[in-house]
């Protein structure tokens, strides 16, 4: 793995135009559950998958039954956004922040909705699935924070005179016009791409790599992940660092630092 870590901070060094992609496996160690990793909340509890697959059409039906399980509420979203405020963010999200302050990754795009990367100090940041700290209004888009949701006043209404949702994208939900452009545009822009604790299952996101790939073999896909995943599979992944993001991801930099130390190094201290 060591061999890897020292590859992966030169192969950083030497890019362009780095960027990230995550998923869940990047706060399980903030104590946040995946969904489909060994102890993932779908793996042991398969109603909460079928559950999850109704939120976007409750709220099309009935927005008042969807904000019944604001935070600090009943039910299993309730209790999941409840874990999701508590946690704060580990080490590999500070790493990847790091990256960023380094001029190293030059820009981020997470299917997390917690929020931790902008916590831990990353700047450029594409939050594919939204979060849970916002309003979006799915008619015109608008965001809001999410403490303009009153709960004696829900739903919540959009200036344009909606009900809006959470931000977050639900299944079976569009992802948002402005997200999905931003994201394409990194993925065509990058010659790096760091691909860290996500099982690449879901799409459009899991559509990033390929895209970045396609007519552009030069591109290379570095996978962090504790086990092999879809890309790893696939071969769509040049190498796979297997261990965890927490770990993994501040031993890069620290091999970066070492690689870049003495006169004549292009990194800010
Ligand atoms: P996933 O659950 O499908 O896959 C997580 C992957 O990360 C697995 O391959 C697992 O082996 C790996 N993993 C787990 N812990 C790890 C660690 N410490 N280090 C390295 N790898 C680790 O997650 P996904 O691919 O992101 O897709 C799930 C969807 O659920 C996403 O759309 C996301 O929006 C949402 N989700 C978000 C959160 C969050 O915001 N923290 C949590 C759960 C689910």
């Amino acid at each position: 793995m060591n061999d890897l870590i020292e590859q992966a901070a030169s192969d950083l060094l030497e890019s362009r135009y780095a960027i990230v992609l995550t998923g869940a496996g990047m706060s399980t160690e903030s104590g946040i559950p995946d969904f489909r990793g060994p102890k993932g909340i779908w793996t042991t509890d398969r109603e909460a998958e079928a559950r999850a697959y109704e939120r976007y059409s409750l709220f099309l039906r009935d927005p008042v039954a969807y904000w019944e399980e604001l935070p600090g509420r009943k039910g299993t979203h309730g209790a999941f956004y409840n874990v999701v405020g508590r946690a704060e963010p580990n080490p590999g999200h500070y790493a990847l922040a790091e990256l960023e302050r380094l001029g190293v990754v030059k820009w981020l795009i997470t299917q997390n909705i917690d929020g931790l990367h902008r916590r831990a100090g990353s700047v450029n940041v594409t939050e594919y699935h939204g979060t849970v700290h916002k309003l979006r209004c799915p008619a015109c888009g608008s965001r809001r924070p999410l403490e303009d949701a009153a709960p004696e006043n829900l739903p919540p209404h959009c200036g344009c005179g909606r009900a809006m949702k959470y931000d977050v994208v639900h299944f079976n939900e569009p992802i948002p016009p402005d997200v999905m452009s931003e994201a394409e545009e990194q993925a065509l822009k990058c010659d790096l791409m760091l691909v860290c604790g996500t099982s690449a299952v879901v799409y459009p996101f899991a559509d990033l790599p390929r895209a970045a790939k396609l007519g552009r073999a030069e591109v290379k896909v570095i996978e962090v992940n504790a086990e092999p995943t879809q890309l790893t599979q696939e071969g769509l992944s040049d190498y796979h660092i297997r261990g965890k993001t927490g770990e993994v991801l501040p031993g890069i930099v620290e091999a970066l630092r070492k690689r870049s130390r003495g006169p004549g190094s292009s990194l800010p201290e």
